[in-house]
C-alpha cells in the first residue's frame, strides 16, 4: 500500500508560501486551544496518524447522518482541485472525551480554509488530520466547507482518463472526510472535466453541460456509502448499453478495447444479469442501488472492485480473446458474480472496521461459487475448490507464524497487512463448513435476516454470529471461537483396531490440538474406504463434533486402505497413515478429487514430519507425473516438485533425479495432453533443467530450432528461457541476453527484461550493483519486475552467492512496507528466501529474528514464515545425508 511517505502533513505545509500564517494557526491550535493535543493520552491515540481504532469508535458515537457534496476540477496538465461540503449531525462527545476536538482525516496536499456553519474557523493540520475545536460545533446539524488540493495517487491519472480507488484507506488522500467504513454517508459529486470526456460514478448523472470550455457533470445523491466505496471514473470512454433485461446496464471501455468489447459485451451483460437474478432470489432483496454500470480499465490493479453502481474491472479479465478455455470462461463468470454479490455483501451491508474485510470477501466468493457452478457443468468444482485453496491456505497455516481469520487492526493505515492467504483461502472453507453444519436453508434465512437488519448500514462478524445463532440448532458462537478467532489447525489422525480375521473392530477419528486436548474444530468430513483389491469403495460423512468420533458403520468390514477428508472439505493436518511413508505410491485412487487430496496430504506429511525419505518422495512424484492427466493435479504437483527439487532433494541425488525428471517432462511436453498441461511441464522443465542435454534442449527451444506442436511460446516465455540460460552460464550467455532484448516487440516487456537481466547476469559485480540499486525506492516502483529479478538473483543455482543479500533484504523490510504495495513486503521476503536452504541462510534469519524482538508483529510473521520453510528443508537434508551447507 502506498503509505504516507510523502504526504504533506503538518511539516511540509509549513515550508510553503503560507508558512507564517499556518505556523501561527498551528501553534495556537495545538497548544493554546487544544492543550490536550500535546499531553492527553487518549488523544495521542485518537489523533495519531492514519485512523486509529480509538478515533473510529469515538467518531461513530458522536457523528450521524453524514453527507458529502464533493467537487473536483480536473484540467489537463494541472493539479486536481477540490472542495467538499460535509454535513453531519453532532451528537456531542461522550463524557470521557468531552474536551477533544473534532478530528477529520485528510492526507492530501493542501487545504485553503475551513468554514464551519458559514464562518471561517481556525483549525490545525497534523498527522493526516484536521483538528477543529468542538466547542464551536452546534448540537445537531453542522456544515463544514473545505477547499483543498488532493494527493493524486488515489486518482490513477493517465493521459486520457482517470479512475479513483480508495480501498482500504485512501479516501482521505482524495478529500477531507471521516474515513472509516461504518460512517456511511450520502455523496453528491460534481465534476468539471475536459469537454470530450465522460464521467461515471456511483449514482446517475443529473446534469451534463458544457461551461467555460469544460464539461460539468453532476451526479444524484447516492445511497449511504462507506468512504472506500465512493468512486468515479472520467475520460475518453466509449459506452455499450443493454436495455432488454430487468435493469438497464451500461459498460464503459476505452477505444483501444473496442473490438474486444464488441465481441464480448453480450456475454458480459448476460453474466451480470444471471448473477443479479440469482442474488435477488437468494437474498430476497432487490438490487439495492439506483443504477448498474461498470467500467473496464486495462491497467486496473485488481480483477475487480465493487464500487456500487460503477464496478471497476481489469479489462483483460472480462474481454477474452481467441477461443478461451473453459477455465478462462469460468474465471470471468466468477469475477463478475463476485463483484455483483458485493452489492449486497459489503456494499448494502458494510463492515464496521477493516478487521472484518475477510467477511465481505468470503460471502462474495461463497455466492459467486454457487452462481457459477451450474453454468459450467463439465468442470469438477470440488476439485477446483480444493486446488484453489488448499496449498495456499496451508502454506501459511502450517507455520507457527499463522494468524486467525479475524485479526485486530489498531489503525486503518495497517489495513494492508491484514490481506493474505488466510483471508482469501480459509474463509471459503469455513463458510462451506458453516453451510454443512447449519443446513443450506437455515443459512440462507439467517443471511436474509442479516441483510434486512443492517441494510444501508454496517455490521461486524459478531452481529452476524448472533443472527446465525438464532437460526441454528448448533452453538454458532462457540463454533466461531475456533474457526474464526483462532489460529493454527488441529491434527487429525485415526485409531484403527482389527479382529482376528482382519476385519475392522473399531475405527476412530481423532482431532488433536497440541497443548489443549479438549479443543476441536467441529466439522463434517468425508472418509473413503477402499476394500479388498481396491475395487469396492465407500465414502462416509463423519461429523467431528467431539475430539474423538467412532465411525461405527465400517465395523466388521475388511478394508485395504482409507483416505481421510477424501473430498477436501475439512480443515487440519490429516496425518498420512505412517505405513505409507516408506512408499506413498503404494495406493492409488480413481477419482480426481481423491488423487488431489492424497498428493496434497503426502506433501503436507513430508513438510510436517520429514518422515518420507527423498528417494521415496521423488519416486512418488515421478510415478504421479507418469500417469496423471488432470491439469489441476499436475500443476499443483509441479509446484511442489520445484520446491522439493531445489530445497529438499540432497545434492548427491540431484543430477540423477534431475536427469530422469527432465526426460519425463520432455515426453510430457511432446505428448497428447492438453496444451495448457504441456505448457506447465515446459515451465517446470525450464526452471529445473540441470543436465547438459537438458540445457542444450532449452537453448534449442529459445533459438527456435525446437518447437512444441500446438503450444505457442509468448515473448515472455522466450525472456524466461534466455534468463534461465544466463543463470546456467551457457557459452554465449551475453549474446543470448542481448539478442533477446533486441527481439522483444512489446515496449513494456523490453524495459522489464533490461531491468531483470542484470539480476540474472553471471557477473557477480553486476548482480551486486543491481541489488544496491534496489535500495532506492524509485528503482522498486515496478514491483512485479523486482520480484522477477529477485527470483534470478536468488536462483537456486546461485544461492551460495546470493546469501550475502539476505541480511540487507530483511533490514529493508520496514521501508519496503512504507513505500510498497500491500502485498510487496510478503513477496519481497518470500522471493528472497524461497530457494535458500543452507546453514548460512538459516543462521542469518535466526539471528535477525533474535535481534528484532520488538519488530512489528505483522512483518515478523513474514520472516518467521520464511524461517519455517528454511528450517524444514535445512534439517531435512541433514537428516537424510548429513549434508549441511552444500548449497
Ligand atoms: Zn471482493
Amino acid at each position: 500500500m502506498e503509505k504516507r511517505g510523502n504526504c504533506p502533513g503538518f511539516l511540509s505545509i509549513t515550508t510553503g508560501l503560507y508558512f507564517p500564517i499556518v505556523l501561527i494557526i498551528v501553534v495556537i491550535g495545538l497548544y493554546a486551544r487544544f492543550p490536550d493535543l500535546a499531553w492527553g493520552i487518549e488523544l495521542s491515540k485518537a489523533g495519531e496518524a492514519g485512523v486509529s481504532a480509538e478515533l473510529a469508535v469515538m467518531r461513530s458515537k458522536s457523528l450521524d447522518s453524514l453527507g458529502y457534496n464533493v467537487y473536483y476540477r480536473i484540467v489537463e496538465g494541472r493539479d486536481i482541485r477540490g472542495s467538499v461540503n460535509i454535513s453531519f449531525v453532532f451528537k456531542g462527545l461522550h463524557s470521557e472525551s468531552a474536551s477533544l476536538p473534532l478530528i477529520l482525516d485528510f492526507a492530501g496536499k493542501e487545504i485553503s480554509g475551513v468554514e464551519l456553519n458559514g464562518s471561517q474557523c481556525s483549525y490545525a493540520l497534523r498527522d493526516d488530520h484536521i483538528f477543529i475545536n468542538s466547542e464551536h460545533l452546534a448540537e445537531g446539524r453542522n456544515e463544514l466547507l473545505i477547499n483543498f488540493i488532493p494527493d493524486e495517487r488515489p486518482f490513477h491519472r493517465e493521459k486520457d482518463f482517470l479512475y479513483t480507488l480508495f480501498v482500504p484507506d485512501k479516501a482521505r488522500m482524495a478529500l477531507p472526510c471521516f474515513d472509516q467504513p461504518d460512517l456511511k454517508a450520502n455523496f453528491k459529486l460534481t465534476l468539471d472535466i475536459p469537454s470530450d470526456w465522460v464521467a461515471v460514478s456511483n449514482s446517475k448523472v443529473v446534469v451534463d453541460s458544457i461551461r467555460g470550455g469544460l464539461r460539468r457533470v453532476e451526479f444524484a445523491r447516492t445511497s449511504p456509502l462507506s468512504t472506500y466505496l465512493f468512486s468515479f471514473v472520467a475520460g475518453r470512454f466509449l459506452r455499450a448499453t443493454h436495455t432488454s433485461g430487468k435493469y438497464p446496464m451500461a459498460m464503459y471501455y476505452l477505444a483501444s478495447d473496442s473490438a474486444r468489447a464488441r465481441r464480448n459485451s453480450e456475454e458480459i451483460f448476460r453474466l451480470h444479469e444471471t448473477a443479479l437474478e440469482w442474488l435477488e432470489n437468494y437474498t430476497g432483496i432487490k438490487y439495492p442501488f439506483d443504477k448498474f454500470e461498470f467500467v473496464l480499465i486495462p491497467s486496473f490493479p485488481y480483477s475487480g472492485m465493487e464500487h456500487p453502481g460503477a464496478i471497476l474491472y481489469r479489462s483483460s479479465r472480462l474481454l477474452l480473446t481467441g477461443s478461451p478455455t473453459e477455465m478462462e470462461l469460468l474465471r470471468r463468470a466468477g469475477v463478475i458474480s463476485h463483484e455483483t454479490a458485493h452489492m449486497w455483501f459489503g456494499d448494502l451491508v458494510s463492515i464496521k472496521w477493516f478487521n472484518d474485510v475477510w467477511l465481505k470477501e468470503a460471502f462474495a466468493q461463497f455466492m459467486a461459487d454457487r452462481i457459477v457452478e451450474p453454468l459450467f457443468g463439465s468442470i469438477d468444482h470440488r476439485l477446483l475448490f480444493f486446488t484453489s485453496h488448499a496449498d495456499r491456505l496451508y502454506e501459511v497455516e502450517r507455520t507457527p507464524a499463522t494468524h486467525p481469520i479475524r485479526q485486530t487492526l489498531d489503525n486503518l493505515s495497517h489495513a494492508g497487512s491484514l490481506y493474505g492467504n488466510i483471508i482469501y483461502h480459509k474463509p471459503p472453507l469455513v463458510l462451506n463448513q458453516l453451510e454443512k453444519i447449519m443446513g443450506k436453508d437455515s443459512l440462507r434465512v439467517a443471511l436474509q435476516d442479516y441483510l434486512e437488519s443492517f441494510s444501508y448500514s454496517s455490521a461486524d462478524w459478531h452481529d452476524l454470529v448472533k443472527i446465525l445463532d438464532r437460526h441454528s440448532k448448533e452453538d454458532i458462537a462457540s463454533w466461531s471461537e475456533v474457526w474464526v478467532e483462532r489460529a493454527h489447525r488441529p491434527e487429525i489422525t485415526t485409531e484403527v483396531k482389527y479382529d482376528a480375521v482382519g476385519r475392522i473392530s473399531s475405527f476412530k477419528v481423532k482431532e488433536r490440538y497440541p497443548g489443549e486436548e479438549s479443543l476441536f474444530w467441529p466439522q463434517k468430513i468425508n472418509v473413503s474406504f477402499f476394500g479388498p483389491g481396491g475395487i469396492e469403495d465407500t465414502t462416509i460423512e463423519v461429523y467431528l463434533n467431539s475430539p474423538v468420533v467412532e465411525v461405527g458403520i465400517v465395523r466388521g468390514r475388511k478394508v485395504d486402505y482409507y483416505l481421510l477428508d477424501s473430498t477436501g472439505e475439512g480443515f487440519g493436518f490429516f496425518r498420512l497413515d505412517p505405513s505409507l511413508a516408506e512408499n506413498p505410491a503404494k495406493v492409488s485412487f480413481n477419482r480426481a478429487i481423491e488423487r488431489a487430496v492424497y498428493s496434497f496430504q503426502v506433501w503436507d506429511y513430508l513438510l510436517e514430519t520429514g518422515n518420507i525419505n527423498p528417494e521415496a518422495f521423488a519416486t512418488y512424484l515421478y510415478r504421479l507425473f507418469g500417469k496423471e492427466s488432470n491439469g489441476l493435479i499436475v500443476q499443483a504437483n509441479l509446484n511442489r516438485f520445484r520446491r522439493f527439487f531445489w530445497d529438499f532433494l540432497p545434492s548427491h541425488l540431484k543430477l540423477n533425479w534431475g536427469g530422469r525428471f527432465e526426460k519425463l517432462f520432455i515426453t510430457k511436453m511432446e505428448s497428447e495432453l492438453p496444451p495448457s498441461v504441456r505448457r506447465a511441464y515446459f515451465k517446470a522443465f525450464c526452471a529445473c533443467v540441470l543436465t547438459s542435454d537438458g540445457v542444450r534442449s532449452l537453448r534449442e527451444f529459445w533459438s527456435g530450432e525446437k518447437e512444441l506442436e500446438g503450444v505457442e511460446f509468448s515473448e515472455r516465455d522466450f525472456c524466461d528461457m534466455a534468463l534461465e540460460l544466463a543463470v546456467r552460464e551457457v557459452d554465449g550467455w551475453q549474446d543470448i541476453l542481448e539478442r533477446q532484448l533486441s527481439r522483444i516487440k512489446n515496449d513494456k516487456l523490453k524495459s522489464e527484461f533490461s531491468f531483470v537481466m542484470r539480476a540474472a547476469s553471471p557477473v557477480p559485480e553486476i548482480r551486486e550493483d543491481f541489488f544496491d540499486s534496489l535500495k532506492d525506492p524509485y528503482n522498486r516502483r515496478h514491483e512485479p519486475w523486482v520480484l522477477s529479478a529477485l527470483y534470478y538473483l536468488h536462483h537456486p543455482l546461485r544461492n551460495y552467492d546470493s546469501l550475502r543479500f539476505i541480511e540487507e533484504s530483511l533490514d529493508m523490510l520496514q521501508e519496503i512496507e512504507r513505500t510498497g504495495d500491500i502485498f510487496f513486503p510478503k513477496s519481497w521476503v518470500e522471493t528472497t528466501m524461497m530457494y535458500h536452504s543452507s546453514e548460512g541462510a538459516y543462521e542469518v534469519v535466526k539471528r535477525f529474528i533474535s535481534e528484532h524482538q520488538d519488530y512489528p508483529q505483522r512483518l515478523m510473521r513474514i520472516v518467521r514464515r520464511a524461517m519455517y520453510y528454511l528450517s524444514r528443508s535445512y534439517f531435512y537434508k541433514i537428516r537424510y545425508t548429513g549434508e549441511e551447507s552444500s548449497n
